[in-house]
C-alpha cells in the first residue's frame, strides 16, 4: 500500500493506494499552519489516522506531487502558489515522520505518471499530459520514461514562449504560454477582447460565451488557437501517440 499526497495552494489531498486503486481519501488544509514543520507534523498525523482506519494497514512508501517540486532533489523550490516562500525538502520531512521512503515530484509530472500507469495513457510509451488551471502544467513520457532533464525541471510546456515580449508570467519571463491559456490568462484575454464587465473566473466567461457575448466567444477563440500552437510545438518536439490517447479518452467518457 502506498500513500499518495497532492499538495495544492489551499487544499492538499491524501489517498491510500492499493494495486493502483485509491481505497481511501482525505482532504487537508495547506494554509493556516505556523510554518512548514507544523504543516508536515499535521499532515503526518492525518495520514497516520487514515492508515489506522484501514484495518491496521501499513504503508510501504509515500509519493508526493506538488507545484515546483523537483524529483531529483526531493525539494519544493520556492513555489509561488504555496504558503512557504523558500525551499522545502518535503520528501525527507515526510520520510522522517512516517518511517518509510518518500519521493516527491512536480504535480503535472505526477499526473502524467498516473495517466501512463493507470489512466488514458496506459500502454502508451510516448505521451504528453497537460493540466490546465491556475497554471499550465505538463509531463512528458518519452520512450517509456518521464522526462526530467539534467536539473529535474524539463518538460515545462507552460513556460515555452508563445509571444516574445508578451504578457508577464509568474516565472519572471514574458510571453509564456501559461500567461495566455491559464485561468489568469483567459481573464486577461476576455478584458483585451472588450469584455463589458470584468470576469473573475473562467466559468463566468464560458456562461457569457454560451449566451452570445462576443468578447467571451473571442476569448475562447484566441485561447484555443494559442493552446493549439503550444501543443503542436510540443508534438513536434516529442512525437507522442496523441491520436490513440485521444480516442481512448473519448471512449472512456
Ligand atoms: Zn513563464
Amino acid at each position: 500500500m502506498i500513500l499518495g499526497i497532492d499538495i495544492g495552494g489551499t487544499t492538499s489531498k491524501l489517498g491510500l493506494v492499493q494495486d493502483g486503486k485509491v481505497i481511501a481519501r482525505a482532504r487537508f488544509a495547506t494554509t493556516g499552519h505556523a510554518d512548514v514543520h507544523a504543516f508536515a507534523d499535521a499532515l503526518a498525523r492525518e495520514a497516520t489516522q487514515m492508515i489506522r482506519a484501514h484495518h491496521e494497514a501499513s504503508i510501504q512508501a509515500i509519493g508526493i506531487g506538488a507545484p515546483n517540486a523537483n524529483q531529483l532533489t526531493g525539494i519544493i523550490e520556492m513555489a509561488p502558489n504555496l504558503p512557504w516562500k523558500h525551499d522545502v525538502p518535503l520528501a525527507r520531512m515526510m520520510s522522517d515522520r512516517m518511517g518509510v521512503p518518500a519521493t516527491l515530484g512536480n504535480d503535472a509530472n505526477a499526473a502524467a505518471l498516473g495517466e501512463w500507469r493507470y489512466g488514458v495513457g496506459k500502454g502508451i510509451d510516448d505521451l504528453l499530459v497537460v493540466t490546465l488551471g491556475t497554471g499550465v502544467g505538463s509531463g512528458f513520457i518519452v520512450n517509456g520514461k518521464l522526462v526530467l532533464g539534467s536539473a529535474g525541471n524539463a518538460g515545462e510546456l507552460g513556460h515555452t514562449i508563445l509571444i516574445p515580449g508578451g504578457r508577464d508570467c509568474t516565472c519572471g519571463r514574458k510571453g509564456c504560454l501559461e500567461a495566455y491559456v491559464s485561468i489568469r490568462g483567459m481573464i486577461a484575454t476576455y478584458s483585451e477582447a472588450g469584455g463589458a464587465e470584468q470576469a473573475l473566473d473562467v466559468k463566468t466567461i464560458a456562461d457569457r460565451a454560451n449566451t452570445g457575448d462576443a468578447a467571451a466567444k473571442e476569448c475562447f477563440r484566441r485561447t484555443t488557437e494559442w493552446l493549439a500552437i503550444g501543443l503542436a510545438n510540443a508534438v513536434c518536439a516529442t512525437g507522442p501517440k496523441a491520436h490513440r490517447a485521444l480516442r481512448r479518452y473519448r471512449a472512456q467518457r
